[in-house]
Formats: structure tokens, C-alpha cells, sequence
């Protein structure tokens, strides 16, 4: 919350009750990731629904990763139900069975998972039909306990994904996806095999590049991959020189100053990598906001170039010379405009939609090599771009959602570390809003 003055006020003693008093919104201050913390600081309550497919692969990982289960009475800090069972529409009362009770234990900053099979999967028309509609019930859920903090997901485990749960469920059931709720998230079967890890250094030995890593997101996203282990290439235009420097300087990692839209970027990028690369995040972008009337050609093409060719033909040159490791990842940041749209964001809101269909384009070829690929699509995050926003569009920005506050470049970058880690071998595909869960495209 922080820059958030609003948020401090109505939460200040004395302040609080004043708030409530007159129906004003007070955003729960969320909780965060800190260092050697358990994934989860409370207990699990789990239910499924008769003909639950996931229930032995539910129960097993959450014993690997360690989780209290919660009793008959008392509060939950996390709520996890099996609808992949639901094969008809008139079994989806089995969610009111589960959640009228349970949903009043969930405790602030819970966390709420609903687990189900892609439709395609599903059996018959009926089941596809039952499945599809977990996901108003998530979105809906997700709306009414976000006043406590709280999120809900809802995530689709294809064939063989019931192996591939654990790092999906940690995230999820962790602070590390404060800002993430009302998604749907796509688990299926590996492209590689799963590596024995350690949890606390997923990825330790990994070799990352971060594109725009002197600022803001990407100055989180360097420093949270380092924290997971990584050896962080961060990259940034010439221009930011000293902040990129310390950025790499405080985590040990190494610079390239270079302009993404350099016609010899995507060869100095293959060669500083001969040797492989593990992790790349695309994160370097711009905004250059004029409505289409008064958009001059050099204005879309620069924006374009940044946002979207660019990871194109980075991309193709790292994959041509068989630079991304077995198990690797590419990781985009899309944006929640280029789900939404937004007024005066033409140029902006094609490019980052064309991030999303680069990933779903991508992903099934990058399966091949034994890779995935995922974006992020933040929503209001506190970063230098927001905090310069006119007063009425930031506070709008920051209010909209369920968890009615912005949320921080570190909530963006563990989003990344999640699809980056290797035991995330069954996540491939996948554009998740890091939004709060906010109003604009929901
Ligand atoms: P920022 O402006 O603070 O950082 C972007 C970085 O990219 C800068 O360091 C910049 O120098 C670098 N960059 C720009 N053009 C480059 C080029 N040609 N070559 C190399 N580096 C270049 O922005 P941010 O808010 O940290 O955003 C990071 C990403 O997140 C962007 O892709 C942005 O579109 C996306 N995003 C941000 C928000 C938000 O609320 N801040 C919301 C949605 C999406």
C-alpha cells in the first residue's frame, strides 16, 4: 500500500470505525512474502464434491508442502474444494454445500481455490457445460471475500497435471499472490521432467535475463528471481545506465545496456547468452497514450517495436540457435489493457494483447523443446508511472478491484518467479492478471 495515502488514513485508530461508519472502502493491508516464512500461517479446510478426479493428488501435495488441515469448527486460512467431480449442472449445488458454511471461517488474507477440468476434458456436454460454470462462482467468490484480503482461483488440471500441482498450490496458497484474484489458471502435464527442488532456491544455478530491470517492475522482477537463486541478467536502455547498475550491483548480477529495438539486439542478446539461457522475462515497455485520431504513425510503430516485435525477434533468435534450456521458460508482461481495452491506449492495449497471443501461440511449439511460456497481465501496480497518473484515473485505478488498493511491482515479480520456477513444468499457456482482481475487463 504504500504511496497509497488514502489507504494509511482509513486505517489509521480512531479513523477505522469512522470509515465504516460511512460506508467508505478500507482496504486490508495484505499480506506479503517474507523471508523463510511457511507457505501458509494458519489451516487448510478441503472439501470436493462426489466423483472428484483430484482428491489422492490434492491430498499428497498438500502433505509435501506441509499444510496444517483444519477441523470441523474454527477458522481456515485457506478454503480448497474439488469440483473436478461435477458432471452436471444440477451437482453445482455441491459448491453451496461446501462454501455456505466454510466461507464465514475463512480468515483475513485467506485464500480460496477451486479445483476443476478444462471442459475439453470434461467428458460430455453436460460436464463441459458444470465445469464452465466454476468460473462465475470463483469471480463471484472472489468479489465477496476480497474486503477481507482474501483471493479465490480457480484452477484446471488437464491429464497429467495432477502430478504437476505443487508449485501452482504453493503460490496460490501463499502471500507471494497477494494481488491475484479471480483467475483461471490452466495446469496440465509436464513439458519436462520434475526436478527435486529446493523450495527456498527454485532457482538456484539458472541463468535469467530481465528486460527493463533498472525500474520499477522490472527492478522488482531481477531482485526476486536473485532471491529464488537466479544469476540475473538485467538489461535496460543506455540511458538508465546507473540505476541498472545498481539495481545488478545490489544482486550480484551482471548488465547489458541495450536497446531491445537495436537491429543487432536480439544477436548480442544470443551471444552474451552462448552458453544457454534458463529464464527470460520479457518485461521492457512503454506507454505512448493518444486516442487513434490523434495517433501519428512514428508514435504506434516506436510503442510497437518496444512491446511486442522486438520479444518477437528475441525470441526467435535465442530459439533458433537452441539457446533456451530444457526445462526453460519465457516469461511476457502483458497488461490488463490489452485484455479490457482502454480509451487512448490503442497502440498500447494491440501490443499487449499480441504479448498474449505470442504466448498462446508459442506455447505448444516451446512444449517441443521442453519449455513453457506464460505472461503476467499487471493491473494498477505502484510504480513511478502510476504515482505520476492525474488524481481521479490513479485513485480509480486503485479502488476499482476487490481488494480496492493498487498493488506492488514485487506482487508482479512473484507471479514471474512462480512461472519461472522449475517445478512449474505443467504451467505453459497461461496470461494471469496480477489486478486485485479489478473491475476493467473482469
Ligand atoms: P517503467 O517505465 O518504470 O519501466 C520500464 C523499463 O523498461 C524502464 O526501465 C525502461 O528504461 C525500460 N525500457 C523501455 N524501453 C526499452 C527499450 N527499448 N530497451 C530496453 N529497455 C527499455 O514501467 P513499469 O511500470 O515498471 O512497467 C514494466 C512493464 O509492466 C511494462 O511492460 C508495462 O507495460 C507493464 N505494466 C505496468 C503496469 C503498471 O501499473 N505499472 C500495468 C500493466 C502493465
Amino acid at each position: 500500500m504504500s504511496g497509497d495515502r488514502y489507504a494509511q488514513l482509513v486505517n489509521a485508530p480512531g479513523l477505522s470505525a469512522l470509515a465504516g461508519g460511512l460506508g467508505l472502502p478500507r482496504p486490508v493491508e495484505l499480506d506479503r512474502h517474507r523471508e523463510g516464512a511457511p507457505v501458509l500461517t494458519g489451516a487448510v479446510l478441503t472439501g470436493a464434491a462426489p466423483g472428484a478426479r483430484l482428491e489422492r493428488a490434492l491430498k499428497a501435495n498438500l502433505d509435501r508442502i506441509g499444510v496444517e488441515r483444519a477441523g470441523a469448527e474454527g477458522k481456515a486460512k485457506a478454503l480448497v474444494f474439488d469440483a473436478s467431480g461435477i458432471s452436471d449442472s444440477t451437482e453445482l449445488v455441491e459448491l453451496q454445500r461446501f462454501f455456505y458454511p466454510a466461507v464465514g471461517r475463512l480468515q483475513r488474507n485467506g485464500r480460496v481455490i477451486v479445483l476443476g477440468v478444462p471442459a475439453a476434458e470434461a467428458g460430455s456436454s453436460r460436464a463441459a457445460t458444470a465445469q464452465r460454470a466454476l468460473e462465475g462462482f470463483t469471480r463471484s467468490l472472489g468479489k465477496e471475500v476480497g474486503g477481507r484480503g482474501a483471493t479465490c482461483q480457480l484452477v484446471l488440471v488437464s491429464a497429467g497435471g495432477e502430478e504437476q500441482l505443487e508449485s501452482t498450490l504453493r503460490f496460490l496458497l501463499s502471500p507471494k499472490s497477494a494481488y491475484v484474484s479471480g483467475q483461471v489458471i490452466e495446469v496440465g502435464k509436464g513439458v519436462a521432467p520434475l526436478p527435486d527442488l529446493d523450495w527456498e532456491r527454485p532457482l538456484a544455478g539458472k541463468k535469467a535475463l530481465v528486460t527493463g530491470a533498472s525500474r520499477g517492475i522490472g527492478a522488482a522482477i531481477a531482485r526476486t528471481l536473485a532471491r529464488d537463486g537466479a544469476q540475473v541478467v538485467g538489461l535496460d536502455i543506455p540511458q538508465a545506465s546507473e540505476e541498472l547498475g545498481a539495481v545488478t550491483a545490489e544482486i550480484d548480477g551482471d548488465a547489458i545496456e541495450l536497446d531491445i529495438t537495436a537491429p543487432d539486439a536480439p544477436e548480442r542478446i544470443a551471444e552474451r547468452f552462448a552458453g544457454g539461457v534458463d529464464v527470460v522475462v520479457h518485461n521492457a515497455g512503454v506507454t505512448k497514450d493518444r486516442t487513434i485520431a490523434k495517433m501519428p504513425e512514428e508514435r504506434w510503430a516506436t510503442l510497437m517495436e518496444i512491446n511486442l516485435s522486438s520479444e518477437e525477434r528475441i525470441d526467435d533468435a535465442l530459439l533458433e540457435a537452441g539457446l533456451l534450456a530444457t526445462n526453460g521458460r519465457i516469461v511476457c508482461v502483458s497488461s490488463m489493457s490489452g485484455i479490457a481495452g482502454n480509451s487512448g491506449q490503442t497502440n498500447y492495449a494491440t501490443s499487449k494483447a499480441g504479448v498474449i497471443g505470442m504466448v498462446e501461440a508459442l506455447a505448444p511449439e516451446l512444449a517441443g523443446r521442453g519449455a513453457t511460456i506464460n505472461a503476467v497481465a499487471p493491473g494498477f501496480i505502484e510504480t513511478q508511472m502510476t504515482a505520476a497518473m492525474p488524481v481521479g484515473p490513479r485513485e480509480a485505478g486503485r479502488r476499482m478491484s476487490s481488494l480496492s488498493q493498487g498493488g506492488l511491482p514485487v506482487d508482479v515479480a512473484e507471479a514471474i518467479a512462480w512461472f519461472a520456477s522449475p517445478a512449474s513444468t505443467g504451467v505453459s499457456g497461461n496470461t494471469v492478471r496480477v489486478c486485485g482482481q479489478n473491475l476493467l475487463g473482469a
